[in-house]
């Protein structure tokens, strides 16, 4: 029997033009773009920073930025202007390295000089929807109680699609049921793996060049070394890939934890992968030290805040973005960006690997245009959706969810929701020829 909580009123304690749900790299996008455009803008988020996996999460790596001239250069641009991005990698090595905590006061400044009105400490729990089928709420909780914050648009930027998934919106999770045998129908709706990335300082970066260093050798090289490493000291890393990524000549930040099973939208079930992820992460780096030079100083600096989740809800919308528009290089005419990372699914079962999987499809997937349409909320009005939660399917999402990708959907779905509520109009009756403009001007 459940309990029945006695009903209450919850303050509405804001009015405004947009309201952006989760301060990641989509939402601090989306805010800055739909401030930009004119709207009155509210950004609410969970954690005591912006920036999602990119900083919550220690992530350190930007990968699909390169034809991503618009929000995503200027913050690159940012940071390589306040000392933090990395110089350990050349300008055309696919991705770009950067200090997690100049990456939070970069975006918190961003934010700030567009006026974007941060809420930090606060989740969205609930929301609620008009008789004209319209998101009309978002309810959150915080040290403040229950609060009701009311908008003309709402932008699900959570990356899980907390906010659409309260209003009642459809989505999926995970596999789909591949071919008619049992073992498609066993891995239906499996995830892949969490990894709690951490900072790590101590090690002298020429002494242990083999292990980080890619100049002149291809990724995998410096995985197995120091895979090897970790079998000398009597380890085995759950991710079979184990990857560090140099920051500063004395700062690296390491993926070497891989969490098989959990549901990115279980409390518990995160609960419990983040303390095996914490107490793996300290195994393996004392085992490390252990061995004596070059690791005798190592020493972890800190674990991310939130581990990482690569998958929670992918929301459906308007259009929904498939393997097929990766393998025809599909195009839109309201195109909000060309996605030329490839399916990257990594392991979704120990058994099955505990690395990368090889490509589910024999013929080359190639660069795939994301349309507006997959940004926007099919099963309510009013709602846009940025970033990991947008609606495609398992392959796509393995491919565009990395973070150039999800800043460029921030920023589309900025424009058009700010568009929508400074005209009386709900985003799908905006015209993309409106946005086009918008987005371009909004290019550095
Ligand atoms: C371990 C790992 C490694 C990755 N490696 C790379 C890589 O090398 N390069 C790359 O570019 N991408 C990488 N990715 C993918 C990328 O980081 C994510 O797909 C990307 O961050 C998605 O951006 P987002 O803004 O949609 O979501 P997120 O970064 O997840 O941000 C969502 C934000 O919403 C907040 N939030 C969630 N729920 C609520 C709520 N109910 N109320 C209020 N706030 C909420 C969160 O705290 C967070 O700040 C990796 C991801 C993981 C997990």
């Amino acid at each position: 029997m459940p309990y029945q909580e006695k009903s209450r009123e919850t303050p509405i304690i804001e009015e405004t033009d947009v309201i952006v749900c989760g301060g990641g790299p989509a939402g601090v996008a989306a805010s800055i773009a739909s401030a930009r455009t004119g709207a009155k803008t509210r950004l609410i988020e969970t954690h005591g920073q912006l920036g999602g996996v990119w900083t919550t999460g220690m992530l350190s790596w930007i990968l699909d930025s390169k034809n991503k001239p618009g929000l995503m250069g200027e913050i690159i641009q940012r940071i390589e202007g306040m000392g933090g991005r990395s110089q350990a990698y050349p300008k055309n090595s696919g991705g770009v390295g950067y200090d997690v905590e100049v990456m939070k006061l970069a975006l918190e400044e961003m934010c700030f000089e567009e006026g974007v009105e941060i809420r930090l400490h606060t989740r969205v729990v609930a929301a609620a929807r008009s008789e004209e089928n319209r998101i009309a709420f978002a309810i959150t909780e915080s040290k403040s109680g229950r609060e009701a914050w009311q908008a003309k648009c709402f932008i699900d930027c959570t990356g899980d699609g907390d906010l659409a998934a309260q209003v009642g919106c459809g989505f999926d999770i995970g596999r789909p049921a591949e071919g008619a045998g049992s073992e498609g129908r066993q891995r239906a709706g499996e995830t892949q793996p969490f990894s709690l990335m951490c900072l790590i300082a101590g090690i002298d970066a020429e002494a242990t060049s083999e292990y980080h260093d890619r100049t002149d050798r291809p990724w995998h090289v410096p995985k197995e070394a120091l895979m090897a490493e970790f079998r000398r000291a009597g380890l085995e890393s759950s991710y079979g890939k184990p990857t560090i990524f140099k920051i500063h000549k004395n700062l690296f930040a390491w993926m070497i934890n891989h969490e098989y099973g959990f549901s990115g939208v279980d409390a518990q079930q995160i609960t419990d992968a983040t303390i095996r992820a914490r107490s793996e992460l300290h195994r393996l780096i004392s085992g490390l030290r252990s061995l004596g030079e070059p690791w005798s100083d190592i020493r972890i600096v800190a674990t991310g805040a939130q581990i990482g989740v690569r998958e929670g809800r992918r929301i459906h919308g308007r259009y929904t973005v498939t393997l097929v528009d990766m393998l025809e290089g599909r195009r839109h005419e309201d195109a909000i960006c060309e996605v030329t990372f490839g399916i990257d699914v990594h392991s979704t079962n120990k058994s099955h690997g505990t690395g990368i999987e090889g490509k589910p499809v024999k013929k080359k997937t190639q660069p795939y245009d994301i349309p507006l349409r997959a940004l926007i909320a099919s099963g309510v009005d009013g709602l846009l959706m940025a970033g990991r939660c947008i609606s495609g399917d398992f392959l796509a999402h393995s491919s565009y969810r990395v973070t150039g990708n999800a800043v460029a959907m921030g920023q589309a779905a900025g424009v058009t929701a700010a568009l929508a509520a400074l005209s009386n109009r709900l985003p799908h009756q905006v015209g993309f020829q409106e946005v086009l403009p918008l987005i371009s001007s909004l290019s550095v």
